[in-house]
């Protein structure tokens, strides 16, 4: 087998139909035979990846992911599809493949979205092998996935991110800036060209920042009878972003007869960590979250119905916390809040939600994040929970399923990616001539809300909570009075 990255599709040529290569049929080597055995890549870092043979094995090359995955789309070059990515995977763990830049870069080009995990009839876990594969990639050449950002991305994305004051802090100067017009007129003057690139970048991402919240009581008492006791994930970065999510969710549960209780020692989930391969502070965060959230102690933890989020990132990071802490003394306390957490939507739809009263007219479109819709399969619920708002008229998104480009850190990693991947849905949101569309991650509303503005439409971009809130609450927000 050369060691070069098999192009089956080049990324500039028309797309061509794939050279699909036969079910159940082990991939060809150089000399056109089976691959050799599998050596057994389990529970080892040094030699390779610390992940499972037989799950490379489950991908059986019917190709029928392609289609699903954003950059395959977006590239058509094989390589850049799951499945493409999986034959990568495998040849280098069986040493038929050189881990060399070639092959890195169509590792790293993968979102993590998991639109192939939904696809796949075969079931293959996409995620549980790039995870351990870029894990093993960071081991082989340390801090590799972080050094594609700059001394000031890395500062803000590792050391004041997962922190909710330190963002709030971070954020002081640009939320001033957004309320007296500065920010408006440096703008216009053209000032904001002298930031350096990469500042700038992440300026143009800040969404409009609107006032904290404040400090909302560690208890909130349910309305009515009490239907359940749950306990809030309120997230890092989304926290000071869009604090008006956290806000509304917790009066949403509120509205729905919860007792809701914010634990005031709780923090980041660790994804932002994790995603970068830097899984030893992922699992401090993690560690902390047990104690915080009164896994570690299971008789207290039992007064606890759930713990909700309402970003998908965080919910899937919180709900493969059993995997991430394997292994470790936090083990039991990890998996029983994981058994815990559940998305807002797909919380109130399982406790039954009281109906919204009032109206909130819009047309609207729904967005669906990767780590709610394929990640966690949760689809239905915001849907059913919109389409119970008076008066909003929901249209479907073409498209809906695939990437926006947000993908975490991605948009600082693989700019020129995210933001193909941003405009595509920019321009499929116009196509519904929606004047709001909801999805239910921060980086997505992110993402969608930057390229709506360098595409001049003037559409509100927002979490289903926080349209729900206006409904329960009668209080329309700016965006749409
Ligand atoms: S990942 Fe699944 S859908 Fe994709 S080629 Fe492999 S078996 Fe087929
Ligand atoms: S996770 Fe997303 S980007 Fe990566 S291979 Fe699967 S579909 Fe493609």
């Amino acid at each position: 087998m050369p060691a070069t990255t098999p192009k089956l599709a080049d990324a500039d040529a028309p797309r061509t139909p794939l050279p699909v290569l036969p079910a159940n049929v082990d991939a060809p080597t150089a000399t056109g035979g089976p691959l050799p055995a599998p050596p057994h890549h389990h529970g080892h870092g040094s030699h390779g990846p610390n992940l499972d043979y037989e799950l490379v094995l489950d991908c059986v090359h019917c190709g029928l992911c392609t289609a699903s995955c954003p950059t395959y789309v977006e590239t058509g070059n094989e390589a850049d599809s799951p499945r493409g990515r999986i034959y990568l995977m495998r040849q280098v763990i069986d040493g038929a493949l050189k881990l060399d830049d070639d092959v890195k870069q169509h590792l790293d080009l993968c979102l993590n979205c998991r639109a192939c995990e939904t696809a796949c009839p075969s079931g293959v876990q996409y995620g549980r092998l790039i995870e351990p594969f870029r894990a093993f990639m960071a081991e082989q050449e340390p801090g590799r996935q972080v050094q594609s950002l700059n001394a000031v991305q890395r500062f803000l994305l590792f050391k004041v991110f997962p922190y909710r004051w330190r963002n709030r802090v971070a954020l002081a100067p640009a939320r001033l800036m957004q309320w007296t017009g500065l920010d408006w007129l440096t703008e216009k003057t053209g000032l904001t060209r002298l930031l350096p690139r990469s500042l700038r970048n992440m300026k143009n991402m800040l969404p409009a920042l609107k006032p904290h919240y404040g400090h909302l009581p560690e208890v909130l008492e349910p309305e009515g009878p009490r239907r359940a006791r749950v306990a809030l994930f309120l997230g890092c970065v989304a926290d000071s972003l869009y604090p008006e999510t956290n806000y509304a969710t917790a009066k949403v549960l509120q509205a729905n007869g919860c007792e809701v209780w914010i634990p005031r020692a709780q923090g980041c989930c660790g994804a932002l960590h994790y995603h970068a391969a830097e899984e030893e502070p992922a699992r401090g965060f993690a560690a902390a979250n047990c104690q915080a959230f009164g896994a570690d102690d299971a008789d207290r933890f039992k007064d606890v119905d759930a713990i909700i989020t309402n970003a998908a990132g965080c919910g899937y990071q919180l709900k493969d916390y059993a995997h991430m802490m394997h292994g470790t003394p936090h083990a039991e306390a990890a998996a029983r809040l994981q058994a815990k957490v559940r998305d807002v939507s797909e919380f109130l739809v399982e406790l039954g939600p009281v109906p919204p009263r009032h109206e909130v007219k819009v047309r609207a479109t729904y967005h669906d994040a990767c780590h709610l819709r394929h990640a966690q399969q949760v689809y239905r619920q915001p849907r059913q929970l919109l389409e119970m708002i008076p008066g909003l008229e929901l249209i479907p998104l073409p498209e809906s399923e695939l990437c926006c480009g947000a993908a975490g850190s991605y948009n600082l990693t693989q700019p020129e990616m995210a933001a193909k991947l941003g405009d595509r849905k920019v321009a499929n949101i116009g196509a519904t001539a929606a004047r709001a569309v909801f999805t239910g991650n921060v980086g997505c509303l992110m993402q969608v809300t930057r390229h709506l503005k360098a595409a001049g439409q003037n559409v509100w971009a927002a979490h289903p909570v926080d349209a729900l809130w206006a409904s329960y609450s009668g209080d329309l927000p700016p965006e749409l009075a």
